[in-house]
């Protein structure tokens, strides 16, 4: 999150001391207002344990001790953001010694709020990536999918976490905008932080603080080698690929947003064969109607004009929250309320979306997908769902398209019972992402987990290998999306088990095609 970016130690001047101390007072009240928000709104929901939580910082942010505290270190020319986080480390540090568990497990809590005051004293609170307009590197302890929606286009050339890995959506986000990323780099963040400048090589996965001009040479160096590779796969950008034995393989973009449409096509996209419509919108604070919705899905509809579009149905939960969408706090999100599970629980949000891309399927050739399906009754309601809304639209005398329905196979359980959901789907796409991270109980973000973090698993290719057969004899077809689509080495590994799809950040698009038609 954005408020856990940490400022440097830093001194102000002396007749700058009443200035600092009514904007460290400005900070808590904003930081106070915020946090009264979220409790308000939990109570609202009935979290009362979660809302509690929420109350216990208000109280501490505005807790008269600290004031003091960061008071008279701002007096003794200490800069409040500096101030307010060295006192927050003060009490959290006496509470975690204290031998009694409630008030140790509240050490985190006291930081939390100290590093919320520092953020909102220094920009670097969520506002500041909206407002973000020098082009900058991003440093963070993680970034949300909503924290990187946020940035303007242009303004993020690099990013750099403590947390996160290749399938972590931070590391998606920044593939398909061709943004330099290195995640997962824990500790070692703290270095970066007092760094002016950082060379990020995405490539290879490590930065630089501070580089000297011969770091900053190679680094040039080695971008206009990359640019000319790229230059070089430029002849299969526009090739139907084909491997050597003449199965056709569809490689097709991933797409988060309309505006990326008309990019991937020049990648050389045959298709979308993900489009993760919540990523759509979660730049904004709330929910965008059902005609919003039609416009964005119709403006990549035209686009694409015959060329398949499909579009996946709202996949809010794990680490994605959706500004406007009551989300409860769970213990496991990604085992939690998200996907399908919750569009299912919530017609309200789920009908528009469906309506829109109902109406929208007459201007393209759109398809629907339903994300974390792990069972054939949930396809069923979705469909029934999806009908209903075409006989409503229908009535209404609206517009409407035919849209074929697929399945997400991004669970052990979808992929085991591939064959009963492939009687009632048009196609499957593979989600590795997810089926990885299921399969292997490995959480996607955690990097610690890296060496299981790769589809290159005999659990895996297993479970990939049933969901081609069980599609094959259905005679429906089977696309991937996952990151390992735009993997160099498992390309030849999803093909050889049947795969006959591809879907990808745009940017990796000519080089996949260049290698299925080498196979
Ligand atoms: C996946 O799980 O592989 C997938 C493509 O979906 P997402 O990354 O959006 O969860
Ligand atoms: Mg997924």
């Amino acid at each position: 999150m954005p408020h856990e970016l940490r400022p440097g130690r830093k001194t102000i001047s002396g007749d700058a001391v009443s200035a600092e101390l009514s904007k460290f007072h400005r900070a808590v009240a904003a930081v106070v207002k915020t946090l009264s928000a979220t409790e308000e709104r939990l109570r609202h929901s009935g979290d009362e344990e979660q809302a509690e939580i929420f109350e216990y910082h208000v109280e501490m942010a505005e807790d008269p001790e600290l004031a003091s505290e960061v008071e008279e270190r701002v007096r003794n020319l200490e800069s409040p953001e500096s101030a307010v986080l060295a006192v927050g480390e003060k009490y959290a540090a006496e509470l975690a010694a204290k031998d009694n568990e409630y008030l140790a497990a509240r050490a985190d809590d006291v930081r939390d709020v100290a590093g919320q005051i520092s953020a909102e004293l220094t920009g670097q609170g969520s506002a500041a990536l909206e407002t973000l307009a020098t082009p900058s590197v991003i440093l963070a302890r993680s970034l949300a999918p909503s924290d990187t929606a946020r940035i303007p286009r242009g303004m993020a050339l690099g990013f750099v976490t403590a947390e996160g890995s290749r399938t972590s959506h931070v590391s998606i986000m920044a593939r398909s905008m061709g943004i330099p990323a290195v995640v997962g780099v824990g500790p070692a963040l703290e270095e970066a932080l007092k760094a002016t400048t950082l060379a990020v090589d995405g490539t290879r996965g490590y930065a630089v603080t501070d580089p000297d001009g011969a770091t900053v040479a190679e680094f040039e160096r080695r971008s206009r080698a990359l640019a000319e590779e790229r230059a070089g796969l430029d002849e299969y950008r526009h090739l139907e690929a084909r491997t050597r034995d003449g199965r056709r393989i569809e490689v097709a973009a991933n797409l988060g947003s309309a505006s990326d449409a008309e990019g991937a096509l020049g990648w050389g996209a045959e298709g979308v064969g993900l489009f993760r419509t919540e990523f759509l919108f979660m730049e904004r604070d709330e929910l965008p109607s059902e005609e919003e919705q039609y416009e964005a899905y119709r403006a990549v509809a035209k686009v694409f004009g015959n060329k398949p579009v499909i579009v996946r149905t709202l996949d809010v939960g794990g680490d994605k929250d959706l500004p406007g969408v009551d989300q409860p706090p769970e213990e496991n999100p990604f085992l939690g309320w998200r996907g399908i599970r919750m569009s299912l629980d919530t017609p309200d949000l789920f009908e528009p979306q469906l309506r829109a891309i109902l109406r929208a399927a007459s201007h393209g050739n759109l398809k629907v997908m339903f994300p974390m399906v792990v069972e054939v009754g949930e396809l069923r309601a979705a469909k029934e769902l999806l009908e209903g809304c075409r006989a409503r639209l229908k009535r209404e005398g609206a517009e409407v398209g035919p849209v074929e329905v697929g399945v997400m196979i991004e669970t052990p359980a979808a992929a085991i019972c591939a064959a009963e959901l492939a009687e009632e789907s048009a196609f499957f796409s593979i989600g590795t992402n997810d089926l990885v991270q299921y399969t292997l109980a490995a959480d996607r973000g955690n990097e610690r987990l890296r060496r299981l973090q790769s589809a290159d698993h005999p659990a895996v290719l297993e479970l990939i290998r049933q969901t081609c057969e069980a599609a094959r004899a259905a005679g429906i077809p089977t696309g991937v999306c996952g990151e390992a689509a735009g993997d160099p080495e498992m390309i030849p590994k999803l093909v050889a088990l049947g795969v006959t799809e591809l879907s990808m950040g745009a940017p990796a698009i000519p080089r996949a095609k260049k290698i299925v038609s080498e196979l």
